[in-house]
């Protein structure tokens, strides 16, 4: 799920702020200036549309934006690469435990593990599908259907941001309501779209720049490696479960009956050590193998896992851009002022490195100087 807005959880130190939004201001500013030198068409996928560039108003039709993946959402697939790796790995030793415990197995048995591995590695793909998206968005993301009153209010901007972004009358996207009086919006799974019930006090263009900012998320592709990244860390999650399931109830046992204390807590320790040590030694002999392979491609994998976070900001750049280019610029800066004034910003300072470099969104301030240096070409 990527909220409009988080920004207001996590924040930096003042200094390193600056450096960081000087570098992104920076970076945006470079594209824009390469976009001017070499074309419009170039920049067709980092921009949203040419017809920005050029400075046609976007009020009137445009080109139909295609969905694809930006550059934020390929480095976050690379870095689910490791998860996706121990995950295998994980399902790989459970099946083949399962399997060695069942006697006179047949000799094709001993695929079965591998192919366990690959219908979960497939399964994750199955989360975008159509007909998985109402369950995600009630049960997963406990959104809810807008009643009617809601539905219509929503449609008269949706179907605006729909046209301007080329997309009319494509019923590809699911509008859902987030019963919370939180000001907040988001975009999940295939074609998921939430609005809190807060956020539905807006209307018109306003609304529009939250939607058209939630658009640009999907036509970004930015949905695609959170649920991967929920869907292939399950195995070392449903691991760390049973371990803790395991810990408790021989605790409580332990409580209760006390003559059992020495053999209960001996037996739990050994499986949870047991268990944690098996996936620590298999993590490190994938490591080591991998390596072995090539350490350029470790280094990759690292760097993708680190810049995690940098991207989940990146992307909130690029989804306001997209709003940007469909002519909702002003409004949403309008939208972010509004949060400043409730206090959502980061201006607090109180927060350490560690919130800086996990923070989901950028700063709204640094947000709204991005759409502004945006603006100007629309002009
Ligand atoms: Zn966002």
């Amino acid at each position: 799920m990527l909220p409009l807005l988080r920004g207001w959880r996590v924040g930096p130190a003042q200094l390193v702020r600056n450096i960081r939004h000087a570098t992104h201001i920076g970076r945006a500013h470079r594209t824009f200036a390469r976009g001017r030198r070499f074309g419009a068409s170039l920049l067709i996928r980092d921009l949203g549309a040419a017809v920005n560039l050029n400075g046609y108003a976007s009020t009137t039709a445009v080109s139909r934006r295609r969905r694809g993946v930006d550059w934020t959402v390929l480095v976050k697939l690379v870095g689910l690469v490791p998860s996706l790796l121990v995950g295998l790995m994980i399902l790989v030793l459970a099946g083949s435990m399962i399997v060695g415990a069942i006697p006179q197995v047949p000799a094709w048995a001993g695929w079965v593990p591998f192919g366990l591995a690959t219908v979960w590695f497939l399964l994750g793909f199955l989360w975008f599908a159509p007909f998985v998206q109402g369950f995600l968005a009630r049960w997963f993301f406990q959104f809810r259907e807008p009643v009617n009153a809601e539905q219509l209010h929503l449609d008269r901007s949706w179907h605006e941001v729909l046209r301007r972004a080329g997309l009319s009358g494509r019923g590809r996207y699911r509008l859902w309501v987030e019963d919370t009086d939180a000001l907040n919006a988001s975009a999940a799974g295939g074609n998921i779209v939430a609005v809190t019930r807060g956020a539905l006090r807006y209307h018109g263009d306003h609304l529009g720049a939250v939607l058209a900012h939630e658009l640009g998320h999907h036509l970004n592709g930015h949905t695609y490696p959170g649920l991967l990244a929920w869907w292939y860390s399950r195995p070392l999650a449903v691991v760390r479960y049973a371990v803790r399931v395991v810990l408790r109830v021989g605790l409580g046992i332990v409580r209760f009956i006390s003559y059992l204390n020495v053999l209960v807590a001996l037996f739990a320790y050994i499986f949870i050590g047991g268990t944690y040590l098996m996936v620590a030694f298999g993590v490190i002999r994938l490591i080591l193998w991998a390596w072995e392979q090539s350490w350029v491609a470790m280094v990759v994998l690292a760097l993708a896992v680190i810049l995690g976070p940098v991207m989940n900001r990146q992307a909130e750049f690029r989804a306001d851009r997209m709003a940007v280019s469909l002519g909702y610029g002003p409004a949403l800066v309008e939208v972010f002022r509004e949060w400043q004034s409730f206090g959502f910003d980061d201006q607090g300072g109180r927060r350490g490195l560690r919130a800086l470099y996990l923070a989901s969104h950028p700063p709204l301030h640094a947000r709204i100087r991005r759409i502004e240096k945006q603006l100007p070409l629309r002009a």
